[in-house]
This record gives C-alpha cells, structure tokens and sequence, in this order.
C-alpha cells in the first residue's frame, strides 16, 4: 500500500497534548520566545479529562517556614514517604502563583459570597486548600488563551511515535520530532522539534469513564520505545467507586468526600475507619473501592454513599463545580438529601497516582530533548499518595518549568536536529499497518480479552506474584497472538488498533514492576508481602526499554533521605487493610474455591 507523504511541521518546541500541562507549557515557551505548536488527539476543552476535574490545589498563600512543612509533611505521609521531597518543595511554593495565573486568566473559580475565591478541603487533605472550578470552564479560558496568543494549534492528531536523531529505538541520542496521523484522515504528520514535550495524560483502557476512553497511554509508550525512563509503574492501578446505582458513572468523587459524604454497607454500618482509621471516609479512591469491594465479597454489601446530612450550600458548591453529577441525579431521579446511593467499585490497570515518564525538577525526562508534564509522568510529588485535585495543579506547574526549559534549549540550538527519514518511513508504515491486514480481529476484540485478563479479584485486588506473573503472561500471549492479526478497515479502527498497542505494551510493563516491588504500598497489595516496608523499600522502580527487542531493565533508585526534611517512619508497617480469607491461599485453590461457592 502507497502511504501519503507526510505533512511537515518544523516548531520549535512541540507539545503533544493539549490538557492543563500542555497548555501551561505552550503558553510558557511562547512568552519566552518560542515557535510552538500544540498536537492534540482530540478538541481542547472538549475531551480529555482536564474537562473532567472539579478542583484543583491552591494554597491560599505563599507557603512559608514552618506552614511549607507542615503541608509538605501532609503530602509526604500521604504518600507512604514516596514522593520525592525536592520537587514537592517547589511545587507547593509555586502553586499559589500558577493558581493566580489562572484566575488572572479568568477561569471561574468558585467564590464566596464577598466575591472572594472560596478555598476548601478535599479528600487526603487537612491543611492543603484547594479550589472548586469547572474543568471544562478551565480548558476553554485556557483555549482562549492560546487562541489570543497565536500558539499554533493542530486538533484531531494523534501523535503516536518520536523521532530520534539517530534513528534508533531505544535512541543512544536525543529525541528531535514527532510522528502522528489525522483521527479522521489518517493523514499523516511529521513534526520536527527541538524540544518535546509530552501531555498525553493517563493511561486506561476503554471503559467509558470519565473522559478518557481515547488516553491509553501513547504519550507513555512512545517514550518508552524511544528510550526514555519511566516510574512508579507498579502503581499503576486505577481504581473508584463511582457507579452509582448501577447507572450511571459520574466526576466529582473528591467533592463529594470533600463535603462530607459518608460510606455505609448494607447493615448501615460505616466502614471506611475499620479500613483507613486515619483519613476514614476522607480516604484515596483506591482504598475505598477496595474497601467496597471486600465488604461486598464478605457478604455485607451493597455499599452506599450517604449525602442526606450535606448542607445545601455544599451541595450547591459541589453541583457548581460538578454539573454533570447534578444533571445526573436529575435524569435518574435522585435527591442525595433523601436517597442513598449505591455504589459500585472498579479497579484496573492503568494511572493511578503515578506511573508514567521519570522527570526531573524541570520536567525534563532522562532522553535529550524530550520533556513530559501532568499524569503521563511519574508524578513524583506523590508517587502513592491519596492526595485529591492535586495532580491538575501539579500540571500546571510542572508544565509551566516545562515551557521554560524548552523555550531555553529551543534559543540555543540554531538549528533543528537531523531526523531520520528512514524511521519516519518505518514509524507511518507501523502505525498502518493493520489497515492491510485480511481478518475478523477488531481492537475491542482486544480490549477485552485484556479486561478477561486483568479484572479478576485475585489480581486487581489483592495480588501475590504468581498472580501477578500469570496475568503478565496472559498479556503476553495476547500481544503475541491477536494483537499481529488485530484489522483496521477505516482511520477509526486504525486508531483504535494502535491505542490498544499502546496500552497493552504498558500493561505488561506496570506488571514487571509489580512483581519487582516486593512488598504492599499505595495502590499495591501484594497478599504475600502484606507490609509496607521503610527500611527496604522507600526507593522507585525505574524502568527502560533494553535493546530493540522486549528486553527491559529494572533499577531502583534510594531515595535521598539525608537530604530531605521530613524523615520516614522507619520500620516494617503490617497493612491495616484486611485481605479475606480466600485470597490469602494460592490463586489456584482459590478459583476451586469460588467455583464451588458458585455452585459450578
Ligand atoms: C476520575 C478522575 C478524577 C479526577 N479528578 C481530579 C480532580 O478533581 N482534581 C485534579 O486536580 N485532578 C483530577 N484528576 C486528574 C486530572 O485528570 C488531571 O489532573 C488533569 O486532567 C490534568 O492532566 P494533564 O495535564 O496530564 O492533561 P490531561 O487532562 O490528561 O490531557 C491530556 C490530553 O492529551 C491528549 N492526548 C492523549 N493522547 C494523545 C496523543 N496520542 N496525541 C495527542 N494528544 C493526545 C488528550 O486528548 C488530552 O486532551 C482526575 C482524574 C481522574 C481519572
């Protein structure tokens, strides 16, 4: 099949993604003096799941002294004493200046009745203030912004390779472009930078939830082809209890913790302080889903989530900031001041509170040239934490130092990098390939045999390493035999067909981390390690692609106590969180077991 010549874009700095951090990004090396082009998968302020938050962390004030580390302290026990204390400095200092920016900008935060901004408590926080805004409202003001500013904008392209100046992957050298297609054309693009910087948020598989069906994890696979270092992929398990009467999904889960909602079970009992008997009901989403998720297996679900006792002014708030969940409870009849909720959890593999490319202070990732901002990062801030609304506001700092560095190393170099056109041939030839393919197999034939895979209780929840080794085999064998016969008979399909790639080959790389950290922290449970271990284990699992093959490489990365200002609790912590009975036994007995309980 003859391919299109691609279209050529020559940028200085290329951002690929358009959520908080790219934007931020772009409109930060552009003030510098940068050419800059914004790469967009799909519409900005439209999709993506910026569109999607309801609030965002802002200090109220410039953090100082001792209030610096008493909020430092609040992010660091979060965290499980994972994040990386140097960058949770700079961000808490420099979030209350970002977050003024912002409202400069004119985004809509929500205010008192004087007119001024109205700062609140979410979940994971009692000291750490955040605001109430829109996302959506955010991402237009942002849009606009761009627009004034003449940033050139390219929507509806899904960037899905970089390019290197030597042509290899994983490249000995610096990363100089991009290679992306038209979601509708299939058109080609071929972008030459001399800084990119990747936004591609999350990664999750197609689930219809919460805006972020089309982000499966390009930003985090193209890095890794490339060469680059990622992080904290042994967390990457995305969890939350958000169906609401099996119904309906909605945004707006810490809000609603936030006003003060509590969890009960089927008996009315109040659950979460057996399971988190510090953050309670204010407790991360995974410890709630999990938590709903063990009272239901233990025969005391279905569980709830109760608002009757909720001023009306805070439901007010939360509908302001959440409009969708208003409308929701409009269709399906709902008065959160009368009615119970039913909730329902979910876990998967896929962005929790970290997971993504390793960056430093200034977002710059371990290949030359190649930046990343927001939640296709490490999110080294927290690493494990349960922090809610902090992750928009660590876009919007990390991808303001991102525009500036790149906007710096776009006014040294006076030349674009050399590209390789013979990977740039190779790369568009990957992409389409299943476009010439002969077959039945389709991509949502892929997704779910990797649901299959990866949603059984014994993995999701609580795992040991056999379980973890058989679900990375699994995934393995999907790779191996579907995903070469997976067809594309239009530009849809194609899409879709290398989404799926992306996230399955990170899937299988969260499942080598996973088995590498052998004990339980944040979003893992490792049923045969159930300790959080600090006197082994206060390090992050780096891990790079190794030679142009599968190969991977594992390192682990201490991190540097000696220097950091709030010290960890050493010592070994037994996991407070009950395991039941069945998953403490080998996963084989275990499946007898639940087979007879179901009478099969
Ligand atoms: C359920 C849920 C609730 C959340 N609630 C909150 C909250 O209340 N407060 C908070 O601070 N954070 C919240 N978050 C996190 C929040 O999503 C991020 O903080 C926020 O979206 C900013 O992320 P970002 O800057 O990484 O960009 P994102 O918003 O993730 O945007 C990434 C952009 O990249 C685009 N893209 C993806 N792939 C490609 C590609 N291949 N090529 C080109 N473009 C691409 C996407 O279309 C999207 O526009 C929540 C997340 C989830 C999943």
């Amino acid at each position: 099949m003859k391919l299109p010549d691609p279209t050529v874009i020559r940028t200085d700095v290329l951002v690929v993604g358009g959520g908080l951090g790219g934007v931020r990004a772009a409109l930060r090396a552009q003030e510098l003096g940068a050419d800059v082009t914004v790469v967009e998968k799909a519409v900005i302020s439209r999709a993506g799941p910026m569109t999607y938050v309801h609030s965002q962390f802002a200090p109220y004030k410039l953090l100082e002294g001792d209030e610096l580390r008493q909020w430092m302290e609040e992010f660091v026990v979060g965290a499980n004493y994972l994040a990386d204390q140097e960058w949770l400095e700079v961000y808490l200092r420099e979030a209350y200046f970002r977050v003024q920016e912002l409202v400069h900008m004119g985004v809509p935060y929500v205010r008192d009745e004087q007119g001024r901004l109205k700062y609140s408590l979410v979940r994971g926080h009692k000291v750490g203030t955040t605001l109430g805004a829109d996302g959506r409202a955010t991402m237009e003001v942002l849009r606009r912004e761009l627009t004034r500013r003449r940033v050139r904008l390219i929507e509806k392209v899904m960037v899905n390779d970089l390019l290197t100046t030597d042509g290899r992957h994983p490249t000995r050298d610096r990363i100089c472009g991009a290679v992306g297609f038209h979601v509708r054309t299939g058109e080609p693009y071929l972008f030459l930078a001399k800084a990119v910087i990747l936004n591609t948020g999350p990664f999750y598989p197609k689930i219809h939830y919460a805006y972020v069906d089309h982000c499966t994890g390009e930003g985090h696979a193209m890095a890794f082809r490339a060469g680059a270092e990622l992080a904290g992929m042994e967390f990457a398990q995305y969890a939350a209890w958000s169906y609401f009467n099996r119904q309906f999904f909605t945004p707006g889960q810490a809000k609603i913790q936030g006003i003060g909602a509590r969890f009960v079970n089927a008996l009315g009992e109040e659950f979460m302080p057996r399971y988190d008997p510090i953050w309670g009901n204010f407790s991360g989403l995974f410890q709630v889903a999990r938590a709903i998720a063990t009272e239901n297996l233990e025969g005391r679900g279905p569980c709830f989530v109760d608002m009757r006792h909720c001023s009306d002014e805070d439901l007010a708030v939360l509908y302001k900031v959440v409009p969708t969940l208003e409308r929701a409870f409009k269709e399906f009849d709902i008065d959160p001041k009368k009615d119970l909720l039913r909730v329902d959890p979910f876990i998967l593999i896929g962005t929790g509170s970290s997971s993504g490319v390793r960056v430093d202070l200034w977002s710059r990732a371990s290949l030359p040239g190649l930046f990343a901002v927001g939640t296709c990062t490490h999110l080294p801030i927290m690493m494990t934490g349960i922090s809610g609304s902090s992750l928009s506001t660590f876009s919007n700092v990390g991808g303001y130092r991102a525009g500036e560095k790149a906007a710096e190393i776009a006014r040294q170099m006076a030349h674009h990098p050399p590209h390789d056109p013979q990977q740039v041939k190779e790369l568009i030839a990957g992409f389409c390939a299943p476009l010439s393919r002969r077959g039945q197999t389709r991509p949502c034939d892929i997704w779910m045999a990797i649901g299959e895979v990866t949603a059984e209780a014994g993995f999701a929840l609580f795992k040991n390493e056999a379980r973890i080794a058989r679900t990375r085999d699994r995934l393995r064998e999907i790779r191996h035999m579907l995903l070469p016969r997976v067809t594309a008979p239009d530009v849809h399909e194609l899409v879709k067909a290398n989404e799926v790639a992306n996230y399955l080959q990170m899937a299988e790389v969260a499942c080598e981390a996973m088995l590498a950290r052998k004990e339980s922290r944040g979003e893992l449970i490792r049923a045969d390690y159930p300790y959080q271990d600090n006197d082994d284990w206060l390090r992050w699992i780096i891990v790079r692609r190794q030679g142009e093959g599968e190969g991977l490489s594992l390192s682990f990365w201490d991190l540097p106590y000696d220097r950091y200002p709030i010290p960890p609790k050493r010592g070994k912590v037994p996991l407070t969180f009950p395991i039941p009975e069945e998953y403490r036994v080998a996963p084989e007995a275990a499946s007898e077991r639940s087979m007879e309980r179901r009478g099969a």
